[in-house]
């Protein structure tokens, strides 16, 4: 069925677990025994996982996931891969899987917005008088998004319920859509919204990760590329001819959407491939000059 020798799953479940802090434990040595590598985070609110391995790890994992009951009908997003994704095994315990830290917090499996196939979304996208919500963190959002969405003017999901209420307080009776990378944030974000008085909100399921594997939709309408919290930054989403660079590199403004981490501050920026020589990978002289003063010491 495939020629790449890894794969790369994604996946999340809001689901009641009592024994969150057991489970990380647990499910941490499991994971390095089984030889995979990655980031999943534990809550009592549910899991939320994205992991690397060959055919068979990822295979194994799936199964013995699902072989337990509270994860049995458990959705993975696969992607193939040359390699691991990752260079280590996180599992981490946290108190919410998105952290919002409301007084009142939002049940997702209480309350949350309406659950659109990627056909519907696409349509609703077309729509006159629509809001588009990106449900991801400003860095997130600059080297790609949906035609029309609203950048988000957050660096962390923690701020959402701030912005929201300062910025988009005027929509409460428009309809809104919701997007994020595989549908976990926006789950918490469209209930959040409704929380607040907004009457009519949708959520795109299985984010712009499934979108982009609809054999109808191919990605349509979404603009540049989709960043992912692993070693490849980020992945192509519009497979149709009207794919296009959004992003814009930090020191000419040229159209890339190449990111890097800055080695001195660790700032992450976008840059073009003449400048990332030019600048020796710094976002700065004042990094730079950092490193060459260390050197000469
Ligand atoms: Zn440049
Ligand atoms: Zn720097």
């Amino acid at each position: 069925m495939s020629n790449s020798p890894y794969r790369i799953l994604l996946f999340y479940k809001f689901v009641n677990i009592d024994d969150a802090e057991t489970l990380t434990a647990e499910h941490l040595k499991y994971c390095k025994d089984l030889g995979i590598k990655g980031r999943i985070l534990i809550a009592p609110e549910g899991i939320n996982g994205t992991l690397s391995g060959t055919w068979e790890q990822t295979e194994q994992y799936m199964n013995d996931l699902r072989a337990d009951a509270r994860f049995a009908d458990m959705v993975f997003k696969i992607d193939e891969s040359e390699g691991h994704a990752f260079k280590k095994m996180f599992v981490r315990h946290k108190k919410e899987l998105v952290t919002f830290r409301l007084e009142d917090d939002v049940n997702p499996n209480e309350l949350t917005g309406k659950h659109l196939s990627p056909k519907e979304f696409y349509e609703q996208l077309q729509q006159e008088d629509v809001i588009v919500i990106d449900g991801r963190n400003d860095y997130e959002y600059d080297i790609g998004h949906f035609r029309g969405a609203i950048r988000p003017g957050v660096e962390s999901s923690r701020e959402f319920p701030e912005w929201i209420r300062e910025n988009l307080s005027e929509y409460k009776d428009k309809k809104i859509l919701t997007y994020c990378t595989g549908g976990v944030r926006c789950e918490k974000l469209s209930g959040f919204l409704m929380k607040e008085g907004f009457n009519d909100v949708a959520q795109l399921d299985g984010g712009i990760v499934t979108y982009s594997k609809d054999p109808e939709v191919q990605g349509r309408l979404f603009d540049g590329k989709c960043y992912v919290f692993d070693e490849r930054i980020s992945v192509p989403i519009n497979h149709t001819d009207e794919d296009v660079i959004v992003g814009k590199c930090y020191h000419c403004e040229e159209p890339t959407d190449h990111y890097i981490n800055c080695p001195v501050c660790n700032l992450q920026h976008i840059v073009c491939d003449s400048c990332e020589d030019e600048h020796e990978h710094f976002c700065s002289d004042a990094c730079r000059e950092k490193v060459q003063t260390a050197a000469a010491l």
